[in-house]
């Protein structure tokens, strides 16, 4: 299918990101992690993003609210907005004669489940690591502090898949880098759930991430969250003071096109230690 009507539909649809990965990209994973495993005639994989919106953020930076944050940035974005960019280009696909498999962004740690159907099949239930999907489909990298970069947004978004037979021009990897860690940014935690750090590569990009404790993270009380789906998933940490003050960073020096008048940090952060009492302040 031609990229260039693909690309428009998705847009017109509400795409703020769209990538392509060719199927070629996941040979390194293996099938419990791979798209193939879900439909084994895919093609390319279509990464389909929308922003989360600077404001959305806002209450949280401020801490005066947060439930607007999960609705706008979280659940709703995730389970309505981006899920109905995502059916629409499935549809669009369908309608020109190709086979489209929309996925919603669920826990990469919760491994398959269920009976195996077929003596080579891994059992169902196979989830795939978005960000690391991402990556390969040229849409951003993973930062130091361990969430999606994207050049227009930071760490500003949520994805979701659509996985189809038709042959789209894929895009390259990313070659710009993004994340300022150790060039102007220190990536860091007022709990200290940064323990280390460590290299990942994926489709032969390298990237340095920290070694996170996410079991501080599910209980940080500075914007992060419990993973909605299953415990074992990692904590939605986008509104976390980590991320917000890399956004911040990303912004002051220039590296997300996203731009606005005035800075994203106005007044002095805040933070709150892991063991208080939320009710007994
Ligand atoms: S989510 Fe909270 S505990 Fe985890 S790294 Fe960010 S600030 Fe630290």
């Amino acid at each position: 299918m031609e990229r260039k009507k693909i690309e428009k539909y998705a847009r017109e649809a509400g795409a703020d990101i769209f990538g392509v990965a060719p199927i070629e990209r996941f040979d390194e994973l293996p099938l419990e992690k791979h798209p193939r495993a879900i439909f084994p005639e895919v093609k390319s994989v279509i990464v389909i993003g929308r922003r989360i919106t600077r404001g959305t953020l806002r209450s949280v930076e401020e801490g005066t609210n947060f439930s607007n944050y999960y609705i706008y940035g979280y659940d709703w974005l995730d389970n309505r907005f981006i899920a109905l960019t995502t059916f629409r280009i499935s549809e669009f696909l369908e309608d020109n004669g190709w086979e489209a498999v929309p996925l919603a962004n669920l826990p990469p740690e919760v491994p398959p489940m269920g009976v195996k159907v077929r003596k080579k099949s891994p059992p169902p239930n196979v989830l795939l690591d978005f960000d690391d999907v991402a990556v390969r489909a040229g849409v951003g990298e993973i930062g130091y502090c361990g969430v999606l970069l994207t050049p227009d947004y930071g760490p500003r978004q949520r994805i979701q898949i659509v996985l189809t037979d038709a042959e789209i021009e894929p895009d390259p990897l990313l070659s710009e880098r993004i994340c300022l860690y150790g060039n102007g940014c220190k990536c860091s935690c007022p709990l200290g759930a940064l323990k280390g750090e460590k290299e990942i590569t994926i489709a032969g990009k390298k990237m340095t991430v920290a070694e996170i404790d996410y079991k501080m993270c599910t209980s940080c009380k500075n914007g992060a969250m419990p993973n909605r789906y299953h415990p074992a998933g990692k904590p939605d940490r986008l509104a976390a003071i980590c991320i917000r003050s890399c956004a911040d960073v990303l912004e002051r020096k220039g590296k997300i096109k996203n731009r606005f008048k005035l800075p994203f940090r106005i007044r002095d952060v805040w933070s709150v230690k892991q063991d208080i009492d939320l009710y007994r302040l």
